[in-house]
């Protein structure tokens, strides 16, 4: 069932039940209202009879039966039957004692004083009444016609008034429904447009203000998103390809030297040796690659721990000079943290460390003597690490673009490499939630400074090592 149909019906559905609620509390007031009145009116009329009868001497039962008979009060169809103590009918307006008056009626009223009944559409009261000299049970009954006419009339006008609310309701409840769902419906047609080669469309945002204007705009801040994606993924296709595609050539040209019988054994060698070291950079460029697809990728997956800051940095710098003999890294503690939580950070060990071995094989790489240094320290929030070297430095317009993938410096172009390192360095460091931050001037030197929130006091208790 579309939405506006089940809105209409839900919103009809709580009218009916309210209308019906309403309708049964002014029928149930109007019949007990008439119900009092009646049996006032016919004790009223009965009192006033036995009072004639008992108290005024100058009348009797045949002119009491004449009066009553032509009383403007008389009620429709009214009997009244009045007895004395001995329970033997004193007075009767009619000619045979109807069957809901018996002896054990008139006993029920003397000891309850009063009693009221329905009997074949009669409205039945019986009471004692205290005359001068004596105690009479008085019952009488009559049918309030006029009363039971205007319930019937009531109820007549209920009905109408409930069919006509409930037509209305309908009416209103579709006309509101699909004005309101409206905007949905456009939004929906729009969407419908949009596929993957047309990402660069947004719908439209309405007023702005509403809650269908905030879906909206949340729908093109993900088309946005997605939109950046989709870039970054063709632009990360085209980079690989043609960063793959040179070494390949390199391959190629090697191999084509190689097959021409021409060549002598120690040529033959050197065309080896230089195969190898072509596998070699294009084995680096395809882990490079993979690391960084992969480090945008999932990253809800990633396995987070305490890890010590000390102990990341030693591994990394480690790895870095047993990989490249030549390398020197100097690691000094900006200050000796007295407390351990100072350089415990949550994180994961193993993309840390990937960090700061990409930073110090840059900082050695881009250095003419291939020295770096290496510091650790922290304030009240963060545990700062910085990689600084005295090597070509970066220019000013290439600073902003260093940590987009593919991208190299001029002044890099001389030093082997590929542009992936740093933006995988940047993404890890997001991933930690820190910051990464360079500066540098060109001939003179750059440092990286990589901030990682360090753990509370409270929460670092727990650490064993
Ligand atoms: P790669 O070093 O493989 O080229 P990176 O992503 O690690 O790739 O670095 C991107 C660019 O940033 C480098 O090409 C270089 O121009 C510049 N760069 C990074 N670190 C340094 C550094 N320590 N000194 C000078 N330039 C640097």
């Amino acid at each position: 069932m579309q939405i506006r149909y089940k809105i209409a019906l839900q919103f009809t559905l709580i009218v009916l039940a309210i209308l019906l609620v309403f309708s049964g509390i002014v029928y149930y007031r109007a019949e007990s209202q008439r119900r009092t009145s009646f049996y006032d009116r016919l004790s009223r009329r009965a009192k006033t009879t036995a009072r004639l009868l008992v108290d005024v001497k100058e009348f009797n039962t045949t002119l009491l039966k004449l009066i009553d008979k032509n009383s403007s009060s008389r009620l429709p169809e009214e009997e009244i039957f009045i007895y004395d103590y001995r329970n033997l009918l004193l007075y009767s307006n009619i000619e045979k004692v109807s069957p809901y008056v018996t002896q054990e009626r008139i006993n029920e009223v003397r000891l309850a004083q009063e009693i009221k009944f329905q009997y074949e559409g009669r409205a039945v009261i019986g009471l004692v009444f205290e005359g001068r000299y004596d105690r009479f049970v008085l019952i009488a009954s009559a049918i309030d016609k006029n009363g039971k006419l205007q319930l019937k009339e009531l109820i007549i006008t209920l009905l109408f008034a409930f069919l006509g609310g409930i037509l209305t309701t309908v009416g209103l409840a579709l006309f509101f429904a699909h004005q309101s769902l409206r905007p949905i419906s456009t939004i929906n047609r729009e969407i419908g447009e949009i596929t993957a080669k047309n990402l660069r469309k947004r719908i439209h945002q309405g007023n702005e203000k509403d809650e269908i204007a905030q879906l909206a705009i949340n729908f093109n801040l993900m088309l946005e998103r997605l939109e950046l994606a989709f870039t970054q993924q063709r632009q990360f296709v085209s980079h690989a390809s043609h960063e793959l595609r040179t070494p390949l050539s390199a391959l190629k040209t090697e191999i084509q030297i190689g097959l021409s019988s021409l060549n002598s054994p120690e040529e033959h060698h050197q065309i080896l040796q230089n195969l190898l070291k072509d596998t070699d950079r294009l084995i680096e460029l395809s882990n490079g690659l993979l690391q960084l697809a992969r480090i945008n990728e999932t990253p809800e997956e990633l396995i987070f721990d305490k890890v010590r800051m000390e102990e990341v940095l030693l591994n990394a710098q480690r790895e870095v000079v047993a990989s490249h003999s030549d390398y020197q890294i100097q690691f000094d503690f900006d200050q000796i943290p007295e407390e351990d939580h100072l350089t415990l950070v949550m994180g994961n060990e193993a993309l840390l460390k990937n960090v700061f071995v990409n930073l110090l094989e840059n900082a050695c790489k881009y250095t003419p003597n291939h020295q770096a240094s290496l510091r650790l320290g922290f304030d009240a929030e963060w545990c700062l690490v910085r990689v600084i070297d005295q090597g070509i430095g970066i220019s000013k317009q290439d600073l902003p673009n260093i940590f987009q993938p593919f991208y190299r410096a001029k002044n890099a172009i001389d030093y082997h490499g590929f542009g992936i390192g740093l933006s995988v360095v940047k993404r890890i460091v997001e991933l930690h939630e820190g910051q990464l931050e360079v500066k540098s001037r060109p001939h003179l030197g750059t440092e990286f400074m990589v901030r990682l929130k360090h753990l509370k006091e409270e929460s670092a208790r727990d650490f064993i090592r």
